[in-house]
């Protein structure tokens, strides 16, 4: 496994991969890896030729007060996972490099943007669409592999690469989660103890919900409060959101049926944490 600093070093080994002949995936993450980001790996190790990870904490989709400085950073242990997970490259650029003085170009998703985590983080869907744009364009991959955790900002990447006809294979993979349910994340690493506990309220709520709707209820008034119920069982629980919508166009539904989106945004402390279920879905 190599780790690549440099923009240009990295376009120079992706050109000469294509010229070759060879599949190039892509995982675009922020470190910190986990079982999680491991499973996109392992995928995109089975897909192509050549698997390339970047570990790149975002500035730009980081609003003011939020945790850019606080983000849990480990390069030593990333490395390890990464190449257990079969990655070939780590591209790892400078966020002076990814931004020069000067920089002012952004790419932004209008619509698709609006809800969710676009509501409560203004700006934090164009910096995503942004830096995966450059990335997209120094990495130049045949496809590249997105979380499902992450629903919107999959969404949302999706609609980028066929707006702007970016020719680029997007898979959606499972969300993957600890043994007791919780969805994993960097961001678990904030939560103490007591609080690792409490933020089991999200897969409760969603499987509350779920188990709801299997037996028949599909009022989504009815199906938010199941939800807000379960969470509120946790004091310290502060709901940022919890909406049905429409999977692909993430329209706010009034009744769920197979295709329903249930998001999740849930701060436990200081830490947000997000989850979120397909009805209807295994
Ligand atoms: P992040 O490092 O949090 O920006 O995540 C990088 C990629 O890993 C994104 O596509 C995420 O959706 C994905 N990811 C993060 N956590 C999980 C998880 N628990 N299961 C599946 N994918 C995940």
């Amino acid at each position: 496994m190599r780790i690549i600093e440099s923009i240009q070093e990295m376009q120079a080994f992706s050109n000469a991969a294509r010229s070759e002949g060879r599949r190039i995936s892509f995982v675009p993450t922020m470190g910190y890896l986990h079982q999680g980001h491991a499973s996109l790996m392992r995928e995109a190790r089975r897909l192509s030729d050549i698997v390339v990870t970047s570990i790149f904490v975002n500035p730009t989709q980081f609003g003011a007060g939020e945790d850019f400085d606080a983000y849990p950073r480990d390069m030593e242990r990333d490395k390890s996972i990464a190449e257990a997970s079969g990655v070939d490259i780590i591209f790892a650029p400078k966020a002076s490099a990814m931004y020069p003085r000067g920089y002012e170009t952004y790419v932004d998703v209008e619509r698709l943007t609006l809800p969710l985590c676009g509501a409560s983080r203004p700006g934090h869907f164009r910096g995503v669409t942004t830096v995966v744009c450059k990335l997209f364009n120094i990495v130049m991959p045949h496809i590249a592999l997105f979380g499902e955790k992450d629903f919107q900002q999959l969404a949302v990447i999706r609609r980028m690469v066929e707006d702007l006809n970016m020719g680029i294979e997007i898979l959606g993979m499972p969300i993957v989660r600890e043994e007791d349910g919780l969805a994993m994340s960097s961001r678990n690493a904030y939560l103490s103890p007591v609080q690792r506990q409490e933020a089991l309220c999200l897969k409760r709520a969603l499987d509350a919900v779920r188990t709801s709707y299997m037996s028949g209820e599909l009022r989504v008034a009815a199906l938010r409060e199941t939800a807000l119920a379960e969470i509120s069982k946790v004091s310290s629980a502060v709901v940022d959101y919890a909406e049905f919508c429409d999977k692909h166009t993430l329209d706010e539904v009034l009744t769920a049926g197979a295709g329903t989106l249930l998001a999740l945004a849930v701060r436990i402390g200081t830490t947000r944490l997000i989850d979120n279920t397909i009805l209807g879905e295994e």
